[in-house]
């Protein structure tokens, strides 16, 4: 399945949505009139468990299209939001994940050579999610070297705690796609989470694709344009460190809860690494996507 965040109305806060053609169905809606409790918020849903994956597809197929009255709306006439518009803690970012990038960075930032011996993780508060569409702040007081990074995004389903990398997969839900938006130069002894971690930085969705629905994300183009200009195109097969390894690695001492989000990390083409380097200003257009999942369209604009 195809799952969404939408808005039936501009003010409301959000609902749960299957995207099944160009129509998104509410799963609430729908589940009132097949019986079937189904939440109307995507972390109340993947807090159900793997069973209401499998049930939810279900019901949809056995529909063939045929939704009941006013359970089905226009893709085109609804506003999505990120899929899950606020997690319920950090997203965990992986630096220096694809060994090109590694390269490119350390010849233009303070990062080494040398491939990472174990995963680098950071972390970006929730406050940095935003949906397709949304703007991209560029508050010129805080930056001048504002960067793109194209990014698969896990979404775990159940909790891990200390997992084999054998029995990392049971625990992912789905995947998706963000932005690892990065300030370089608001890097700090080190420290990310000023540089990735400001308002609007994660671009995420547009929605999340059940995990049953890739069996191999290993193996999915990613890409990214800024103005039309193609600037990022890899395949996440040439990650370091593939999920499995990641959500072991993470396990090992901090609890994956349900609906946690893991940023596998970016191929080479980001602004840093180029000759001359070039950064995003207010009125670019960042569009990226990954294979099988979907696009996202954001703009930069002033903020500040
Ligand atoms: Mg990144």
């Amino acid at each position: 399945m195809k799952l969404v965040t939408y808005r039936k109305h501009p003010a409301d806060s959000g609902h749960l949505g299957a995207i099944v053609g160009d129509l998104v169905v509410d799963l609430e809606e729908l589940g009132m009139i097949t019986g079937d409790a189904l939440p109307g918020d995507m972390l109340d849903f993947i807090d159900l468990g793997p069973q209401a994956v499998e049930q939810t597809a279900a019901i949809l197929e056995d529909l063939d299209g045929a939704f009941p009255l006013g359970t089905a709306r226009p893709l085109a006439n609804v506003t999505l939001l990120a899929p899950i518009p606020r997690t319920r803690k950090n997203v965990f970012g992986i630096g220096l994940n694809y060994v090109e990038h590694v390269n490119e960075s350390a010849k233009s930032l303070d990062t080494s050579i040398e491939l990472p011996k174990q995963p680098v993780v950071f972390s970006k508060p929730p406050t940095t999610i935003i949906a397709d569409g949304d703007p991209i702040r560029h508050d010129g007081a805080l930056t001048q070297q504002l960067d793109w990074e194209v990014e698969l995004a896990a979404i775990i389903g159940t909790r891990a705690r200390h997992v084999s990398e054998d029995e990392a997969m049971r625990h992912v839900f789905g995947y998706s796609v963000m932005v690892d938006v990065s300030a370089r130069d608001n890097r700090r002894a080190g420290q990310w989470i000023v540089s990735k971690g400001m308002d609007s930085y994660a671009p995420f969705g547009p929605c999340i694709v059940t995990a049953d629905e890739i069996p191999d994300p290993h193996n999915l183009e990613l890409w990214l344009t800024k103005n039309g200009e193609e600037k990022q195109r890899s395949n996440t097969k040439n990650m370091l460190f593939k999920i499995p390894t990641l959500i072991s690695d993470i396990s090992a001492g901090i609890t994956l809860e349900p609906g946690d989000v893991i940023a596998t990390g970016t191929p080479e083409g980001v602004g840093a690494g180029r000759d001359p380097q070039e950064w995003m200003w207010p009125g670019d257009l960042i569009r990226c996507g990954v294979e099988g999942i979907g696009t996202l369209t954001n703009p930069v604009v002033r903020a500040g």
